[in-house]
């Protein structure tokens, strides 16, 4: 299965391109390293600009964005990031959500695609998730008002609704896709999802060929576990994408698959929707597939699609051999056998 999920960038095929490589924390190490080599392995042709940020890197400079990562971004405009380590409840802020703020990556695109023959809820499954990446509970807009009250404020606007629902639209109907689903909460924030919604509509109208549904994120959560084939194209806000999509890896194998795209208009950072899995990091145990998916959305955006196609092809035979899989698919191989026989077949 294949998708060209973005607008490709204007390059000639063989030319030499340069990306910025993030490397982050926990399992990140590991699964950079596997994502670097297999694409290395595909020919594509990729000069790598390492850099690292996160907790570690927090650690050792007291800075957990060095300069040297937003100059390698603002250079290269095209990265891959491996996940980085957010501490729950107090500390700094999260890498991702400052990334995605600063530079305007307002569309985070989500494929949930079957591969490989591993036992899974459900078979043959495509889904693409479109999530609002800017704003929501995640504007960072927490106030403590006394010692036992907190306010978080969500906010939803006009403009970024409109791009991130127009955005899903679009890809509907360049991908021949059959509908798309809004997905919100109005009938209790009648003001902020209602907007979400009312937009939505809008939009639905100006794509008649494209079937539009509308669904409260509660009823979304069962319907997924009982028939998520009824769901195509879904566009959402903030958290519930970030809710729905880690719920969507479940029904195809878990977060160790799905990879995605945080998008703006001038530049892209891909990744695994996974984080940084600390209770594996260091074991070589991490399954690398969902930043090596990650990778192929990448190679996608830069016109590479050849090397993108056959690396999904090495990642699908390797998937559907019970001695490739990691711990969290139930087998036994490590992040570097799986990354052996990935570069194999490509
Ligand atoms: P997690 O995604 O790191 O891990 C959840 C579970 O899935 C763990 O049991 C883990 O071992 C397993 N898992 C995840 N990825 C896997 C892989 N590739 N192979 C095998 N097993 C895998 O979520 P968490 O434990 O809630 O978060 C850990 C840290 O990661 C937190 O600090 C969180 O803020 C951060 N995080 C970062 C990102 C990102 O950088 N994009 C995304 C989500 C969470």
């Amino acid at each position: 299965m294949e998708i060209v999920l973005i607008k490709i960038k204007k390059k000639k095929r063989g030319e030499i391109m340069k990306v910025t490589m993030i490397t982050g924390d926990g399992i990140g190490k590991e699964i950079s390293q596997s994502v670097m080599d297999i694409i290395d392995a595909s020919g594509a042709n990729l000069t790598w600009d390492i850099v690292h940020a996160g907790e570690a890197v927090y650690e050792e400079t007291g800075s957990l964005i060095p300069d040297k990562v937003f100059t390698s971004l603002e250079q290269n405009k095209v990265a891959l990031k491996a996940p980085m380590t957010t501490p729950i409840g107090k500390g700094f802020h999260s890498v991702n959500v400052a990334l995605r703020k600063k530079y305007d990556l307002y569309a985070n695109i989500r494929p949930i695609q079957s591969i490989g023959t591993m036992e899974t809820l459900f078979k043959q499954l495509d889904l693409v998730l479109f999530r609002e990446n800017t704003e929501d509970l995640y504007a960072g807009m927490e106030e403590k008002v006394t010692d036992d009250e907190m306010r978080s404020i969500k906010i939803i606007t006009r403009d970024a609704s409109e791009r991130i629902i127009r955005r899903a639209f679009e890809y509907a109907q360049e991908n021949h896709r059959s509908s798309v689903t809004v997905v919100t909460k109005a009938n209790i924030m009648k003001l902020s999802d209602g907007l979400f919604l009312d937009i939505a509509r809008e939009i639905a109208n100006e794509f008649p060929t494209i079937e539009f549904k509308e669904i409260l994120v509660d009823n979304m959560a069962m319907q997924l576990v009982i028939d998520p084939y009824q769901f195509d194209v879904v566009v959402t806000e903030n958290l519930y994408g970030d809710i729905l999509s880690d719920e969507m890896a479940g029904l195809i194998g878990g977060l160790g698959l799905v990879p995605g795209a945080n998008v703006g208009d001038d530049m892209a950072i891909f990744e695994a929707v996974h984080g940084s899995a600390p209770d594996i990091a260091g074991k070589n145990l991490a399954n690398p597939t969902a930043i090596i998916l990650g990778g192929c959305m990448m190679l996608d955006y830069l016109g590479k699609t050849k090397e993108s196609h056959n690396i999904r092809y090495a990642l699908d035979i390797v998937l559907s051999q019970p001695e490739n899989f990691t711990h969290d698919l139930k087998g036994t191989a490590s992040t570097s056998q799986f990354t052996q026989a990935v570069i194999k077949q490509v």
